[in-house]
């Protein structure tokens, strides 16, 4: 069995190496984006250095060499998620841009009447688009709720799904609690009613190895600059027959099979969802990135930061007036918390002070704090290049911010 040896790993990542106002840098932001390994980066140089060009229609080399690059990067990312076809995985901007481009596709689809069921605990991305599609044609979208620990209420879902529901929307892992939910049961359950179910797996995918054919899921979404990749470049993935039966999101080139003024086809799958010029860097980058995570290994990552999420919540629960927010069974490596009588943005900004970067505020899920009553929290989200050592200087730093600040 590999080993895990953290300090090896950290010199894989330059930017931990940095110093802010004057300490060493302890990175516990990386729910919102994680930091990118040299292994990565020599991709993105090598790219630029060697054979940056416009894919798919050059016959000149470079192009067929970014072109061979890019679509060998789309089938690492399909076997990654285990698709059963390389033309189920669309490239796109990251996660908000796969769930619009469902969500638009779903508008010549749903009618009124119709219901669409979304969970308590998303992200903006997860909830705006759903609410636009719902304008446009008459569905009404429906809240699966959650308890105080930060779990979804299987029980209310399994009330709330029948034969009207057409989709289903959720989060594998939620970006506010870490919680990991239940998709497995909840995706059969919706199939069992007719209802098709994207996942938000943008949270979810930098620890854990989703199946796609395991899980029978119709959508995954997720972001490579989750996943130690770029920012600006995901994927969706979609099961051929729903992508087949969804119109184009976005018109352009490359989306086209031939274009005159009386009528237009488009292309097949993939490049009928991909207009215009592709983050291509970015594709071939995402790529490098799911094979430097595969090498050291999801299983081995999930566990390392599971010891870390334990350690930490232990150390911050000893601090007297400490909440912590969102405590399901089954969780990711994030705690969200408050400490009585002070605001979370107070504590982040000496926190920076003392070079630490968590987040603070509602982290795009205004509805999770409304059900706590609270504005926000202060988000700590550890990575597998994290160390004990780094938990001990936030624990004192948040001591010493709550002394300040009292
Ligand atoms: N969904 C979840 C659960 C997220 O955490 C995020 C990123 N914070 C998004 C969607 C949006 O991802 P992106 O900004 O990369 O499109």
């Amino acid at each position: 069995a590999k080993t895990f040896e953290v300090e090896k790993i950290r010199k894989d990542f330059p930017i931990l190496n940095r110093e802010v106002n004057g300490y060493p840098l302890v990175y516990f932001d990386n729910a919102a984006t994680a930091q990118t390994p040299t292994q990565v980066m020599d991709v993105i140089v090598d790219y630029y250095s060697n054979y940056n060009a416009n894919i798919h229609r050059g016959v000149h080399s470079l192009s067929q060499e970014a072109t061979d690059k890019y679509e060998q990067a789309r089938i690492k990312i399909q076997k990654h998620f285990n698709a059963e076809k390389s033309h189920e995985i669309i490239f796109t901007s990251g996660t908000t841009h796969g769930i619009n481009l469902v969500a638009n596709g779903f508008s010549s689809i749903l009618k009124k009447g119709d219901e669409i069921l979304v969970s308590a605990m998303e992200h903006h991305s997860n909830i705006v688009p759903w609410q636009m599609l719902c304008e446009r044609t008459g569905a009404e979208l429906k809240v699966i709720p959650m308890n105080d620990k930060g779990e979804l209420i299987y029980a209310e879902f399994e009330k709330l799904v029948n034969s009207n529901t057409k989709l289903v929307f959720l989060n594998h892992v939620s970006n506010a609690l870490g919680t990991v939910n239940p998709i497995k049961k909840i995706i059969q359950k919706a199939h069992e009613n007719g209802a098709a179910v994207l996942i938000d797996g943008a949270q979810a995918a930098p620890h854990i190895k989703a199946d796609v054919q395991e899980l029978d899921v119709d959508f995954y979404v997720v972001s490579a600059h989750k996943m130690c990749g770029p920012t600006g470049v995901g994927v969706l993935y979609g099961k051929e027959e729903w992508l087949e039966k969804l119109p184009p999101y976005q018109g352009g080139g490359e989306m086209i099979a031939t274009v005159s003024f009386e009528k237009t086809t488009y292309a097949g799958l993939p490049h009928k969802f991909e207009a215009g010029t592709p983050n291509i860097c970015g594709g071939i980058a995402f790529g490098a990135a799911i094979d430097y995570m595969n090498n050291i290994g999801f299983e081995i990552i999930a566990n390392y930061e599971h010891e870390l999420l334990e350690y930490a919540t232990a150390k911050l629960k000893e601090i007297e007036g400490m909440k912590i927010y969102g405590e399901a069974s089954e969780k990711t490596a994030v705690i969200s918390f408050n400490i009585e009588g002070l605001h979370p943005y107070d504590i982040g900004t000496l926190l920076d002070k003392m070079g630490i970067a968590v987040r603070t505020g509602h982290h795009c899920a205004q509805p999770v704090m409304d059900f706590f009553k609270i504005p926000g929290t202060v988000r700590a989200s550890f990575s597998f290049y994290n160390t004990y050592q780094e938990i001990d200087r936030f624990i004192e730093a948040v001591k010493k911010a709550k002394m300040m600040l009292q």
